[in-house]
């Protein structure tokens, strides 16, 4: 997506208020709607040959997965994300939506989970919560797949866009360790109420958790964090939009710190 300056803040609906004039050459050089009513899939005779879904979703834990994931590498852990049967998000999938873009990024954008589009296209983020993703990221001179990697709470699509229930970010949660295991982000992005609780166990309201300082801990490694808004809130939501603005804002100063340390 092409969009000049102006049309990025038209997008982000922050024109003409905002008007960035910094240089953030740094940065570059370092590094709901509504969404549309579910359609019940079909169960294919396909699936009929495929291994059952797990049982007692959640329970199956960090400990059941991450110990064979923790060997993995990119190629594998998408084989086996869009092999996953882990929960019952399976059985109403186009496919699984591992994640998109470079693997040795240092920036690491969270959302909740996969749309229509986005299941049907294999992509995060490529319905119209993304183009407002697109905007917002060019906003801070960040493009898709260019030390940027996008990623879900959960892989597959909650049936309806639902908001993912707690046992299948349980279940998804150790393929998101394992991805932020292997990108070791300098920070990660997350979007919405539900990337919060998925990556940090937080179940406070956003309006709490925006503007604190956060870490992601995960054995050895820690991670800044930065919360923001959903796009697709932003997208019902317009006044806020400004705020999270000022959150990308935070984010590109924070990741401007982190590349001079
Ligand atoms: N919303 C999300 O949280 N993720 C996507 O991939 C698309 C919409």
């Amino acid at each position: 997506m092409n969009l000049s300056r102006k049309e990025l803040f038209d997008e982000m609906g922050l024109s003409p208020q905002w008007v960035l004039r910094e240089n953030t050459s740094v940065l570059r050089s370092e590094n709901n709607v509504p969404r549309e009513k579910p359609s019940p899939q079909p169960v294919s005779s396909e699936s009929e040959k495929l291994p059952p879904v797990a049982q007692n979703v959640g329970a199956q834990s960090d400990e059941n997965v991450a110990g064979d994931l923790s060997q993995m590498d990119w190629p594998a852990l998408r084989q086996t994300i869009l092999a996953c049967r882990s929960c019952g998000l399976c059985t109403a999938r186009k496919q699984a939506v591992p994640g998109v873009g470079d693997e040795q990024a240092s920036w690491l954008f969270i959302g909740e989970g996969p749309g229509a589009e986005e299941d049907a296209r294999g992509e995060p983020f490529v319905g119209q919560a993304g183009r407002l993703l697109d905007a917002m990221m060019a906003a801070i001179d960040l493009k898709r797949g260019e030390d940027v990697y996008i990623a879900n709470a959960v892989k597959c699509r909650p049936p309806g866009n639902r908001t993912p229930e707690a046992a299948e970010m349980a279940a998804c949660r150790p393929y998101l360790q394992r991805q932020i295991a292997l990108l070791q982000p300098k920070l990660i992005v997350l979007l919405g109420k539900a990337a919060v609780q998925a990556v940090l166990g937080e179940d406070g309201s956003l309006a709490s958790l925006r503007g604190k300082k956060m870490m992601y801990r995960d054995g050895g490694l820690e991670i800044p964090v930065l919360v923001t808004y959903h796009p697709a809130y932003l997208l019902r939501n317009l006044p806020d939009k400004a705020k999270a603005w000022e959150d990308l804002c935070r984010a590109r100063a924070l990741m401007r710190n982190l590349c001079a340390n």
